[in-house]
């Protein structure tokens, strides 16, 4: 990172104090940047990278809500508006009890080049609260969305802002959040959120997208290399919407995927994940990872506590959460023979494990690139939204498919451009600038 670069982002530090993750996803992008500044001094005339870490506008707010105890509880709640130039602000809610306004902003950065790289007409923004959705009632969950949605509904809209899910926030909150923006507007505004229930306005494959468009990249690098998923060891992390979706597709395309884990501990299945088994658990049941282990038997272990990445993989997908894989795991990994990581979760990696990796020669798909099927798809709900069409299966996947193997060309090409063959992290960061950075020169300061 040259002087200059240095200097904005030790701003942006100083006007965002605390807020590490935020500060983590920054600093990742400008440490891809070095070699676009020179060559494009309009960036630096319009103050772009300033401009570009400063949201447009964040909301902090009070969520009350009655338990069914009758006590009052209180939450938080953010939206961070993060950047219009592309498009209507996009990006999912997070109910979780880490939530804070460091992890809503790092996660809005992202996904303002995440967006880009789709080439879908979408902005970048992100919400979310401190609640904690596990334990809580249906009658609790609703009561929280609705508190939630009373207060988000006046910034949001289909041209404004169209908040999705995130962790802790599925099809069932969608529902909630939806019902009461409709209540409260008296308008069925399909377009206002995505993730939405088939049968109300939602797209086919968006529930898979995340997970599907993560595998689907994690093939296009192997493919670099004359390889595929077939007959690969995969290590899977997490048991959501996105990891359970990564491991089906994984095995359809011919992986044995070992591993599923949650927040208590981790299963090995060497036989391969039985996804149904495990969607009957994590979906329906909303139970924990253990009871995988003792339904299916024998040939299961479970490791309560611990990382799932001491598992050796020959292809890595972390799909949980934020800074889950590190520098130790990165190594141990590389040592047992380790191929490609693609990023079903966002940053997963940190920023150690990520160098590790990279220095390895291991195929490296970062979450901006790797897990953007799930907002690509998002983005197809709002088409077929707005023309009040609702399309087959196969045509939302064969689109889904097209978007991901667009972005990796995209990746791949910028970074070739740019003289750093095969590094996806440069080449999604430089491109994913470039889109948003030319769109906001375009539109005056
Ligand atoms: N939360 C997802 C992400 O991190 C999806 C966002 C959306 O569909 O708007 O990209």
């Amino acid at each position: 990172m040259d002087a200059r670069l240095l200097a904005i982002r030790d701003e942006v530090f100083r006007r965002n104090p605390g807020e590490i993750e935020f500060h983590q996803a920054v600093n990742e992008v400008f440490e891809s940047l070095a070699p676009i500044t020179g060559k494009h001094p309009e960036y630096a005339d319009a103050a772009i990278l300033q401009r570009i870490c400063e949201p447009e506008r964040q909301i902090i707010f009070r969520v009350p809500w009655v338990d069914d105890a009758g006590s009052v509880q209180i939450n938080r709640g953010f939206r961070v508006e993060f950047n219009s130039a592309l498009g209507p602000y996009k990006g999912g809610l997070r109910f979780h009890p880490s939530v804070y306004l460091g992890i809503i902003k790092f996660l809005g950065f992202e996904q303002i080049f995440k967006n880009a790289l789709t080439g879908m007409p979408i902005g970048g923004g992100k919400g979310g609260s401190d609640f904690d959705p596990r334990g809580k009632s249906d009658g609790e969950v609703m009561r929280f969305c609705q508190s939630f949605m009373t207060e988000l509904y006046r910034h949001i809209g289909e041209y404004t802002d169209v908040p999705a899910g995130d962790i802790g926030v599925g099809g069932r909150e969608i529902g909630y959040l939806f019902g009461q923006y409709k209540r409260i507007t008296n308008r069925y505004e399909s377009g206002v959120l995505t993730g939405k229930g088939i049968g109300w306005g939602g797209s086919l494959v968006r529930p898979e997208a995340t997970g599907f468009g993560a595998v689907l990249f994690a093939q296009e690098m192997l493919k670099t290399r004359g390889l595929s998923l077939e007959g690969q060891r995969v290590v899977v992390s997490g048991s959501g919407n996105v990891a359970i979706n990564a491991i089906a597709k994984a095995q359809a395309l011919g992986a044995t995927v070992v591993s599923a884990s949650d927040s208590g501990g981790y299963v090995v299945d060497e036989a391969g994940i039985d996804v149904e088994l495990l969607r009957q658990i994590k979906e329906v049941e909303r139970g924990r990872i253990s009871e995988y282990a003792e339904r299916r038997g024998s040939s299961v272990s479970y490791v309560a506590g611990g990382s799932v990445w001491d598992v050796h993989a020959t292809v890595a997908l972390p799909c949980a959460t934020q800074n889950e894989l590190d520098d130790k795991h990165a190594a141990r990994l590389v040592e047992s023979g380790l191929i490609a990581v693609a990023e079903g979760a966002n940053m997963p990696c940190t920023a150690e494990a990520t160098a590790i990796l990279q220095e390895a020669g291991v195929l490296f798909g970062p979450g901006k690139a790797a897990n953007a099927g799930g907002v690509a798809t998002s983005a197809l709900e709002m088409q077929q939204n707005a023309s009040r069409d609702a399309w087959s299966f196969e045509h939302t996947e064969q689109r889904l498919t097209e978007i991901m193997v667009g972005i990796h060309h995209d990746c791949a090409a910028t970074a070739e451009e740019y003289g750093m063959p095969g590094n996806y992290v440069a080449g999604a960061n430089i491109s994913g600038f470039k889109k948003v950075a030319d769109a906001m020169l375009a539109l005056g300061v």
